[in-house]
């Protein structure tokens, strides 16, 4: 179907065919048990909502060009792979159907924040050395203004590691940090000092609410909390929750969690500056935020610092070490190192977690053993 023929004067017209075949598909497919819970209590009631899904339907047809000239014409982004246009028109309809239709969307339809605080820490490392004690080098913090939808400040410091004062040739070539940048730094507590006053300066907390978002669970959940521990202060308050923005734009645009040059590949962007740069990860982040806000994504904390006792450690990761098993590239790492992928497997994920302390927020769409592989694959540094 012609894009021109889906859409005049920006009211969708759907074809009646295409109407009778949606509701016997919704008939025959979808039981009342199966439907969401919004859906059952009947949040979803309004008429809008069929016609949004009969709109929906329609556009899961479109090929790619008609939906990059369906963006075009509704003067929206054009850039992005197939699922991300399909998601942008939705989106676009959805606001604008429910507005007419003074319905609130049960969800909510905006993120409840003033700011999005996009954090992005590098670390002291070396190459494959798995149980490293990480010391924070770089702490940049990008201010996203949730109603403007764009970023509006930042904190950067450097910070002096006092472990492994000198970093490894690794460690450089990997984040582009020198020698001298870290030795003139102070160190972390004092940097955590001058970031949590810069946040005051913001309002952060008290006028002004903000959720932290990071690429993945690592940033808060290894590198603030082991470097709390090292540095023998108390894991801030603030930093206790954040969005995994990796698992918030899997949920959104029903993909795989990647990593930030997938993401952002996907939106049809590119990443501006150097990779495992602090502050440019942070930044490019922050770009994904802004893109995923802008198509109407409702940004919300979706993971959370715990403190496991042994029991429940043990009872989680008896619980997912199956699940883990089946994926195929811990079983064929572990065939190569011609270990027993059980035995590997399950010791491998109990000292992730011991090690990672975090526990994951209900979000529909999220698996264990998605949030097990994130956790894997940082516990052996093998995130990018
Ligand atoms: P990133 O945010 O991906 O730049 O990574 C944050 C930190 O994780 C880096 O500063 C390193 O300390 C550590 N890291 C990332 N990738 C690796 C790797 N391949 N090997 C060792 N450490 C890594
Ligand atoms: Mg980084």
């Amino acid at each position: 179907m012609a894009s021109s023929e889906f859409c005049q004067d920006k009211e969708v017209k759907v074809p009646l065919s295409s109407i009778q075949n949606q509701q016997t598909e919704h008939r025959t497919e979808v039981s009342s048990l199966q439907k969401p819970k919004a859906v059952r209590d009947g949040q979803y009631s309004d008429p809008v909502y069929k016609k949004l899904s009969l709109i929906n339907g329609e556009i899961n047809k479109l090929t790619k060009d008609q939906l990059q000239a369906k963006c075009a014409e509704l003067r929206l982004d054009t850039r992005g792979m197939k699922d991300i246009l399909k998601k942008r028109i939705k989106n676009y309809y959805k606001r604008k159907k429910l507005m007419k239709a003074r319905v609130h969307p049960p969800e909510g339809s905006k993120t409840p924040y003033d700011y999005l605080l996009v954090i992005d820490f590098e670390a002291t490392c070396e190459e494959d050395v798995e149980n490293y004690n990480h010391e924070i080098i770089e702490f940049p913090a990008i201010l996203v203004d949730v109603q403007q939808n764009k970023i509006v400040d930042e904190f950067h410091s450097y910070c002096r590691p006092l472990l492994n004062p000198q970093l490894s040739k690794f460690c450089c070539n990997l984040t582009g940090i020198t020698q001298s940048q870290v030795d003139t730094a102070d160190s972390f507590p004092l940097v955590l000092k001058s970031m949590e006053k810069w946040m005051e300066s913001q309002c952060l907390g008290s006028e002004r609410s903000f959720a932290v978002a990071t690429d993945g669970p690592w940033d808060m959940s290894r590198f603030l909390n082991g470097q709390c521990s090292l540095s023998d202060i108390t894991f801030p308050q603030w930093a206790r929750r954040w969005v995994n923005v990796r698992k918030t734009y899997a949920n959104f645009y029903q993909c795989r969690r990647t990593k930030i040059t997938n993401m952002l590949e996907n939106l049809g962007l590119t990443f501006e500056g150097n990779l495992h740069c602090g502050r440019d990860d942070a930044r490019n982040i922050a770009q994904i935020c802004i893109r995923m806000m802008e198509d109407g994504c409702v940004i919300r904390p979706n993971e959370e610092l715990r403190c496991w006792t042994p029991g429940e450690l043990r009872a989680y990761s008896s619980d997912v070490t199956t699940a883990t098993l089946t994926h195929s590239n811990i079983c064929e790492e572990n065939k190569s190192k011609k270990k027993s992928p059980r035995k590997s497997a399950s010791v491998d994920v109990v000292s992730a977690f011991s090690c990672l302390a975090i526990t994951t927020q209900a979000d529909h769409n999220d698996s264990d053993q998605e949030d097990v592989e994130d956790l894997l694959q940082y516990y052996r540094l093998q995130k990018s």
